[in-house]
């Protein structure tokens, strides 16, 4: 399984990600992690990297796909792999598509964790995070029995700048604009597969594992 996993912020794709290596032992390779590593390895790319990101820009798609290539040579990921986080946009998942049909290792699959904006909104600008012990709630899903107080500490529950709504609607845009045309180039290649993630965690995984075939 060579799988492509898409999914907007708060679908849940982390989850079923885990999910899926512990069924299939392939590696899940996250673009982040590739960079950090890469970086903290000063390897020439990391190298390179480093110096446009201590300079402010964004490391290019050259750089990003330069290191997802390096890593699909690891013999780990001769029987499969999970790219989490990437492409992020068509013109990376063209590159992306040059690259694997180059070393012979198209891709099998994509996979969409479907979730309408409403629910996205609720479970990210829902989360709060006890000031005292750093324990989360959802106010929607699992609020704490008092207001605004966290329950096992007394502590004051508060909203991370990160979960404001403002920010959150940014990021779910950026999302809709640059991914989200993914959904259409996967499915004009007829590898795409959606999955709604809604329910508990281990129905949505059953829906993955269908999907996966
Ligand atoms: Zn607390």
């Amino acid at each position: 399984m060579r799988l492509v996993l898409l999914g907007a912020p708060g679908a849940g794709k982390g989850t079923q990600a885990k999910k899926i290596i512990e069924k299939n032992p392939i590696p899940q390779i996250s673009t982040g992690d590739l960079l950090r590593a890469a970086v903290a390895a000063g390897t020439p790319l990391g190298k390179e990297a480093k110096a446009i990101m201590e300079s402010g820009g964004l490391v290019s798609d050259k750089i990003v796909l330069g290191l997802v290539e390096e890593r699909l040579k690891q013999p780990d990921c001769k029987n499969g792999f999970i790219l989490d986080g990437f492409p992020r946009n068509t013109a990376q998942a063209e590159a992306l598509d040059t690259l694997l049909a180059n070393a012979q290792m198209p891709l099998t699959v994509a996979l969409t964790v479907d979730v309408e904006k409403g629910e996205l909104m609720k479970r990210l600008t829902g989360r709060r995070t006890c000031k005292n012990c750093q324990q989360m709630y959802n106010v929607y899903f699992t609020p704490p029995k008092k207001e605004g107080v966290c329950d096992k500490c007394n502590g004051a529950l508060f909203q991370r700048d990160d979960d404001k709504e403002e920010t959150i609607k940014k990021r779910l845009d950026v999302y809709d604009t640059q991914t989200a045309p993914l959904i259409d180039y996967y499915s004009r290649k007829g590898i795409m597969k959606t999955v709604m993630g809604v329910g508990s965690i281990d129905d949505i995984f059953r829906k993955v594992v269908a999907a996966l075939g």
